[in-house]
């Protein structure tokens, strides 16, 4: 029988999520990649539960994550019917709809139809009456924004879930979703976007949208997918995710020109203690202006590895302006 650690919540830092009552930890776990078939169940129940137990309260999911899609989801739903069965309260269970998910015009995009069916199978494959944060994942260009978010509010008035967030949408979309929301009478809780080193899209009016607005921020891929880790800078290894079939980071995208900028980061963050994975991490959570970073791992050394980020999180001037110019080549 699992029992967690007693002092796992002594040195995760929890964060405010924008002007809301909810408090995230700095790193949530992401269950994207690594929580299907891809892995064993006991690597999976191993690392959901070293993340407990140093401090990751958040598990972040989505309808479609696997493979195949709703595999990660009905592994969430084993853990937390075994291993944190008495631990519900302590747990924050996010989930998403609004990619491919089933066949037909329902099974995708922001419809009152597909976010609300998929929010019930999502239930049904975690074992829960709720989750905690709903999620519509993507902008849809041809549904009402009036409709996705009257979908969001009335997942939180059926009571089956207790927020609602964006992800992937533009300052201008959050806006007037959040706008929305707000005289729904259930106000936007969290924007996902992508955000790391390498993909630095939202410091373009999204960040100083959210801050404007009172709204939260967890930022996703925030190692770049594990190019902004030591797991590339000498070659491709095998079981990693460039080398194997993921559709979304080939052997291609680590570039020499790439690997060597790679090295010299890797350089400062030795310089301060650090692996280029803690440094890239601590990064995206600089100054406190992102809530939370959700990372991903496939193995319990990378979680351990992520979580001893929290130590430092802090950069003199001359450390970020040094960050500066490599990024900028
Ligand atoms: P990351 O950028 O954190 O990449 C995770 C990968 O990096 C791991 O699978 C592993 O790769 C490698 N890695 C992690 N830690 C280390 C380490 N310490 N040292 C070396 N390598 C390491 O994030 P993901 O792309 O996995 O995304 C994280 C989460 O964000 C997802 O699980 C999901 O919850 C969310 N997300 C949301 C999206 C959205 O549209 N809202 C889209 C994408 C993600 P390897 O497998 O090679 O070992």
């Amino acid at each position: 029988m699992y029992i967690p650690s007693a002092d796992r919540y002594a040195n995760m830092p929890y964060r405010r999520t924008g002007r809301s009552g909810l408090k995230l930890p700095a790193l949530s776990l992401g269950l994207w990649h690594n929580f299907g078939g891809d892995r064993t169940p006991e690597t999976q129940g191993e690392i959901l539960r070293r993340a407990f137990d140093l401090g990751i309260t958040h598990f972040d999911l989505a309808n479609n994550y696997g493979p195949p899609p709703g595999s990660a989801e009905s592994a969430m739903g084993k853990a937390l019917a075994t291993d944190f069965a008495a631990h519900r309260d302590e747990i924050i269970v996010s989930t998403k709809a609004g990619y491919l998910m089933w066949d037909g015009p329902y099974g995708e995009w922001g419809s009152r139809k597909n976010l609300l069916a998929s929010l019930d199978q999502s239930l049904t494959r975690l074992g829960l009456d709720y989750v905690d944060i709903f999620y519509s994942h993507r902008p849809d260009p041809e549904t009402p924004l009036e409709e996705t978010m009257g979908a969001l509010d009335a997942a939180v008035r059926q009571g089956k879930a207790l927020y609602v967030g964006v992800s992937n949408y533009s300052p201008e979309q959050t806006r007037e979703a959040a706008r929305i929301l707000k005289d729904l009478g259930t106000p936007l809780l969290i924007h996902q976007p992508r955000y790391s080193m390498l993909d630095r899209r939202p410091e373009d009016g999204l960040l100083t949208a959210l801050d404007e607005l009172g709204v939260g921020s967890i930022a996703y891929s925030p190692l770049e997918q594990g190019i902004l880790s030591d797991r590339y800078l000498n070659g491709i290894p095998e079981g990693s995710r460039a080398a194997g079939s993921s559709p979304f980071l080939s052997a291609e995208a680590v570039t020499p020109d790439l690997v060597s900028r790679l090295r010299e980061l890797n350089e400062l963050a030795a310089a301060r203690g650090q692996s280029l994975a803690q440094l890239a991490l601590a990064w995206v959570l600089r100054g406190g202006r992102v809530t939370s970073a959700v990372v991903g791992a496939s193995s319990v050394a990378q979680l351990e590895n992520n979580v001893a980020t929290v130590r430092n999180l802090d950069f003199t001037d001359k450390e970020l302006s040094r960050i500066e110019k490599l990024l900028k080549g």
